[in-house]
């Protein structure tokens, strides 16, 4: 982990009054910048190579904690949770076939939907799902 990456797991455990614990600090190496979506059992199985001790539920804990203060974005309704730290206005593509989820660019102004949205917009995701370009390719041969 670089030293930006550091100073900003400290600040945000300071912001939040969290102890920086080596379960926190390891889900945060795992998930920030993580452009893979990752579900739950495939952060466990990282962190496990640090922690071997660390059970699946305090994975799910801390990572719920992380969403729940909206560092990262919790990605419902598909085959499970996904996490995701990229938490700018963005689309998601979800292949059908294999699960995987990528993302794609969105106009960055979400105002316009102000107006219109019965709330106070928190998130925003747009969310497309049919088959990826992998599966297409694997398909035609
Ligand atoms: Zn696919
Ligand atoms: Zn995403």
């Amino acid at each position: 982990m670089d030293h930006c990456q550091q100073e900003n797991f400290s600040r945000i455990c300071r912001n939040f009054k969290w102890k920086c614990t080596p379960q926190r600090l390891a889900v945060y190496e795992c998930v920030f910048g993580n452009r893979h979506h990752p579900d739950v059992d495939s952060v466990w199985e990282t962190v496990r190579k640090k922690l071997p001790t660390m059970t699946r539920e305090s994975v799910y804990r801390i990572l719920n904690e992380f969403a729940g203060h909206d560092l990262i974005w919790r990605l419902d309704h598909v085959s499970s949770a996904r996490y995701d730290s990229n938490t700018h206005p963005h689309g998601h593509f979800i292949c059908e076939n294999c699960g995987n989820i990528s993302d794609f660019a969105l106009e960055n102004d979400v105002s316009r939907f102000a107006g219109s949205v019965p709330g106070e917009i928190r998130h925003m995701e747009i969310r497309f799902t049919g088959v990826c370009e992998d599966c297409q390719n694997a398909a035609r041969q």
